[in-house]
């Protein structure tokens, strides 16, 4: 089950009529026109559409450097305009439970034993995979269905992108700030968080019992003062004292997000040669919507070659 944000309402009350009609236009520009617009970094793009400095400043620099974890706007403003027209559209949303319930239910709907996890693959062909865990297994095709890096180790000769480095630290406290389920960007952006919300009002599962699960994301390279700066910065946003709150637990990925910038190709290769394919978010976009079409084409490549009827899709999906 997806826990929706408020679908009707994705930008707050407070949100001046200029950029609420510059939003609910980019939710209903088709996908095709906003890919035809010239390719810039997404901070020059935005400097050059005659927004009011308030409204680009405040709004959606935050915005956008929290929907693509990228502070400096780098990344093409292609994919900053699909990000965009992905938020204004409403649809954002939470698995219930976690990020790991999606894979869980795909690997549920399959037959018992088909899906092995822990096993770690040292080295791919077209017909056999090589696993440090339990020699090599034969096959027909393979899909490496790994992030960049992995990927290109398996597959020598596949370009690794730089990366934009993620932390997230979780707090818990029995006194939840008053913000609901919005989402709080740092529009001042005297840092270091980016954006946080207090996940436990849109996904309660998420929680200890009894307790808020306040989840707060800091962009760039790990630094080890995280929490102390953290909780600092979540009392000025929060306008309350963090000082009770729990540090529950800090995670940080250096290769968190494949940095897309101009000239970014939105739909690499899936297929290497017959029988050796791959797919991801560095294929794509760099979000969970990205792996997920790349792979859907990876599995259409892989159906046509092997011969087993049509592919199950007869089109590339668009991307969103
Ligand atoms: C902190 C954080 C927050 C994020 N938030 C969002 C968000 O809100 N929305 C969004 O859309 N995206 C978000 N992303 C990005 C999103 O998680 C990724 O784009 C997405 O998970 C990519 O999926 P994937 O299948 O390409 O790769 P992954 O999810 O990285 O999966 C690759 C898998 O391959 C496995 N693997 C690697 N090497 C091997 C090997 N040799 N043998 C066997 N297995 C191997 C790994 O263990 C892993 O399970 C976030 C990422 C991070 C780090």
């Amino acid at each position: 089950r997806a826990v929706p944000g408020d679908r009707a309402q994705p930008f707050g009350i407070g949100t001046p009529l200029r950029l609420r009609a510059a939003l609910s236009r980019i939710a209903t520009t088709p996908v095709e026109r906003l890919l035809a617009r010239p390719e810039l970094p997404a901070g020059q793009a935005l400097a050059a559409r005659g927004l009011p400095a308030r409204t680009v400043d405040g709004f959606l620099r935050p915005l956008l450097a929290a929907l693509l974890c990228d502070p400096d706007l780098t990344t093409s403003s292609r994919c900053a305009d699909l990000a965009l027209r992905a938020f204004a559209s409403g649809r954002l949303c939470l698995p219930e439970g976690g990020a790991d319930v999606l894979p869980e239910l795909l690997a549920a709907s399959l037959p018992a034993g088909t899906v092995h996890t822990g096993v770690r693959v040292t080295s791919v062909a077209t017909n056999a995979v090589t696993t440090a865990e339990h020699g090599v297994i034969r096959c027909r095709a393979v899909l490496v269905a790994t992030g960049a890096r992995s990927a290109a180790e398996l597959l020598p000769g596949l370009r690794v992108p730089d990366f934009h480095p993620v932390t997230v630290v979780h707090h818990t406290t029995d006194e939840p700030p008053a913000t609901g389920g919005h989402l709080l960007l740092d529009s001042e952006r005297g840092g270091p968080v980016a954006h946080t919300a207090v996940i436990s009002a849109v996904d309660p599962s998420r929680a200890p019992a009894g307790r808020a699960l306040v989840s707060s994301t800091v962009l760039g390279p790990d630094r080890a003062d995280v929490d102390d700066a953290v909780r600092r910065h979540l009392a000025r946003l929060y306008g309350v004292s963090t000082a009770r709150w729990e540090t529950l637990a800090v995670h940080h990925t250096a290769e968190a997000v494949p940095a897309m910038r101009p000239p970014h190709d939105l739909r690499r290769p899936v297929r290497l040669l017959a029988g050796l394919y791959v797919c991801g978010d560095h294929r794509d976009t760099s979000t969970l919507q990205g792996a997920l079409h790349s792979a859907r084409r990876a599995a259409a490549a892989i159906l046509g070659d092997l011969g087993t009827g049509r592919p199950m899709h007869t089109s590339d999906p668009v991307p969103t």
